[in-house]
C-alpha cells in the first residue's frame, strides 16, 4: 500500500478542473443571488478531486473505500439534519477540528512511515523539502484543532464568551511561537522523534493558549480565522499526499479564510493581528455589567406596534440573534408585505456580525425570500435612520448598542454599529429587560424616550402585529 509518486497527465487535468470549479463556487459565493450557482460548481469540483484522486491511488480496496464513505455520509447527513441554524458556528468549528486532526494524522503517518509517502532519499532519511512540508503540517495542523477545540467549547456555551486573560500571555505565547519556529527548522537537518513530537506538543498548546483570551464579541473572527488555518493545513497535506487539488483547494480555503477574517476585523474596527495574536487589548475590557432593570422603559403591545409601523413611511428592520433563534424570518417578511400595500417602505439592516456565524442574516432572509434589494449592508444604510420613522430591531441587541461609540471600558467599543436611536421610533423586539447580548452588556436603547419594549419571542410578536396589521 503506498502513494503514487507520479501522478498520471490526465489527473493532473482533472485536478486543474476541480481547481478552476473552486474558484468559480467562491466567485459565485460572493453574492446570495449567484451563492446556489456558486455551491454547484463546488460540489461538482469536490467529486470529480475525489474520484480522481480514487482511481489513482492504491490505498484500500473499493470496497473499504466505499464503506468509509457510506458511513462518513451517513454521519454528515444525520448532523446536518439535526442541527439547529443558530449552532451552525459550534458545528464549523467542530468542522475545523477535524481537519487540523487530520492534517497531524497524516503528517504523523508520514513521519512514521516515509517509504508509503516515496519521501525517502538515497541516505534512507526523509528528504529534507517533506520535512518542511511535515513539520509545517502538524505545526498549523495543531493549531487548528486544538484552537478550535476551544472555540467550540465557547460558542456551545461550555466555556465562559469572556476573555480569559493569563498573566504575562504574550511573552509566553510569543516564546512558545519562537520554539515552534525553531524546531521546525532543526527538524530540517534533524528527524529525531522528540522534534518532531515536541513541535506537535507545543503547537496542541499555542491552539489552546491563542484562543482562550479571544472574548465573545471577537469570535466570528475567529471562526473564519480558523477557517483559514484549516485551509493552509490541508494544503500542507496536499504536498505531503502529492496532491495537487488538496493543495490548491487549500490554498483558496486560507487565503479567502484570512481576507474574511481581514473584512470582518474591519467591520469590526479591531486590529487584524490584535486578535490573530490572542486578545491583544482585551485586557482594557470590562466583561460588561448586563441589564439594570431598575431604569424606566416603555413596553408596548403588538397593536400598538401593528398602529405606529403602518403610520410610518420608512421602516428599518435590524434583524439579529434572537430572529434566528426564534425563525422569525418568515413571518418577518409576512409584516413588511403587509406594510408595503400600506405604502409603507421597508429595508432591512445586515450588520457584518448579527447572528452567530458570519452571512447569518443573509441566509435567513434569503429563506424567506425578501428581494435582495431591500437587504443593505451597514454602511449603506446607517445614514438614513435620521430620516426614518421606525426601527423595527428584532432579536438583535450588540449591533444596535451605542456602547460600542461612546463607552471604552465596553468589550463592544470600537465596534461599528446601527444608529436605530436616531429614528423618531425604535421598536425593540426580546424577550425579557434581563436577556443580554453575546457580548453581556447592558444596552442605552431599551432606555431612551422613542423605544418601546416589545416583550415576547419574536415570531410570536410579529405573528400578532400582522395580525394586528
Ligand atoms: P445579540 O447576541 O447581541 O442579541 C441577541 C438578542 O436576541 C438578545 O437581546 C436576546 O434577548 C434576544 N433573543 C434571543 N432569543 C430570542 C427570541 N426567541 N425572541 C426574541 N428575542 C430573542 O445579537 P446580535 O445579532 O445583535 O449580535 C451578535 C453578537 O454575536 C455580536 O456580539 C457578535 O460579535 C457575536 N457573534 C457573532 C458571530 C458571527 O459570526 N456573526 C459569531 C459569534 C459571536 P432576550 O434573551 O431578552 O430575548
Amino acid at each position: 500500500m503506498s502513494l503514487p509518486h507520479t501522478v498520471p497527465s490526465w489527473a493532473m487535468l482533472a485536478y486543474l478542473a476541480a481547481g478552476v470549479l473552486f474558484i468559480l463556487a467562491l466567485r459565485g459565493l460572493s453574492s446570495p443571488a449567484s451563492s446556489r450557482r456558486g455551491n454547484r460548481f463546488g460540489m461538482a469540483g469536490m467529486l470529480i478531486a475525489v474520484v480522481t484522486t480514487l482511481a489513482i491511488h492504491d490505498l484500500a480496496s473499493i470496497g473499504e473505500i466505499l464503506a468509509a464513505m457510506v458511513i462518513g455520509g451517513l454521519v454528515g447527513i444525520l448532523v446536518a439534519r439535526r442541527i439547529a441554524m443558530t449552532a451552525m458556528p459550534q458545528l464549523v468549528a467542530a468542522f475545523h477540528s477535524l481537519v487540523g486532526l487530520a492534517a497531524v494524522l497524516v503528517a504523523a503517518a508520514a513521519y512514521l512511515a516515509p517509504e508509503g509517502f516515496g519521501i525517502v532519499g538515497a541516505d534512507g532519511l526523509i528528504l529534507p523539502a517533506s520535512r518542511i512540508e511535515m513539520g509545517l503540517g502538524v505545526a498549523i495542523g495543531a493549531i487548528t484543532l486544538s484552537g478550535s477545540i476551544i472555540a467550540f467549547l465557547k460558542l456551545n456555551g461550555n466555556l465562559s464568551g469572556a476573555p480569559i486573560l493569563l498573566p504575562a500571555r504574550h511573552a509566553i505565547n510569543l516564546l512558545i511561537l519562537a520554539a515552534i519556529l525553531g524546531l521546525t527548522v532543526w527538524f530540517v537537518f534533524d528527524q529525531s522523534p522528540w522534534v518532531f513530537w515536541t513541535v506537535t506538543a507545543l503547537s496542541i498548546l499555542i491552539g489552546f493558549l491563542l484562543i482562550i483570551p479571544i472574548g465573545g464579541a471577537d469570535m466570528p473572527v475567529v471562526v473564519s480565522m480558523l477557517n483559514s488555518y484549516s485551509g493552509w493545513a490541508a494544503a500542507a497535506m496536499g504536498f505531503t499526499l502529492h496532491n495537487v487539488a488538496m493543495v490548491i483547494t487549500g490554498a483558496l480555503v486560507g487565503s479567502s479564510g484570512a481576507i474574511l477574517s481581514y473584512i470582518m476585523c474591519r467591520a469590526m474596527n479591531r486590529s487584524f493581528f490584535g486578535v490573530i495574536a490572542g486578545g491583544f487589548g482585551a485586557a482594557a475590557a470590562d466583561a460588561g455589567a448586563g441589564a439594570k432593570t431598575d431604569r424606566p422603559w416603555k413596553r408596548g403591545s403588538a397593536e400598538d406596534a401593528a398602529f405606529i409601523l403602518k403610520e410610518a413611511q420608512q421602516v428599518i428592520v435590524i434583524p439579529g440573534y434572537g430572529m434566528a433563534v426564534a425563525q422569525a424570518q418568515h413571518v418577518v417578511r409576512e409584516m413588511a408585505d403587509k406594510l408595503k400595500e400600506h405604502g409603507v417602505r421597508v429595508k432591512y439592516a445586515i450588520h457584518p456580525v448579527a447572528g452567530r456565524m458570519p452571512g447569518h442574516m443573509n441566509v435567513l432572509l434569503a429563506e424567506a425570500q425578501v428581494p435582495y434589494d431591500e437587504v443593505f449592508e451597514l454602511e449603506d444604510i446607517n445614514g438614513e435612520f435620521a430620516q426614518t420613522d421606525v426601527a423595527f430591531v428584532i432579536g438583535a441587541n450588540d449591533v444596535v448598542n451605542p456602547a460600542a461609540r461612546t463607552d471604552r471600558t465596553s468589550p463592544i467599543y470600537g465596534m461599528p454599529v446601527f444608529d436605530v436611536q436616531k429614528a423618531k421610533t425604535v421598536l425593540f423586539v426580546k424577550r425579557s429587560m434581563g436577556g443580554v447580548g453575546y457580548a453581556g452588556v447592558d444596552n442605552e436603547v431599551f432606555y431612551l424616550d422613542q423605544t418601546i419594549m416589545l416583550l415576547a419571542d419574536a415570531k410570536k410578536m410579529v405573528e400578532e402585529i400582522v395580525k394586528a396589521l
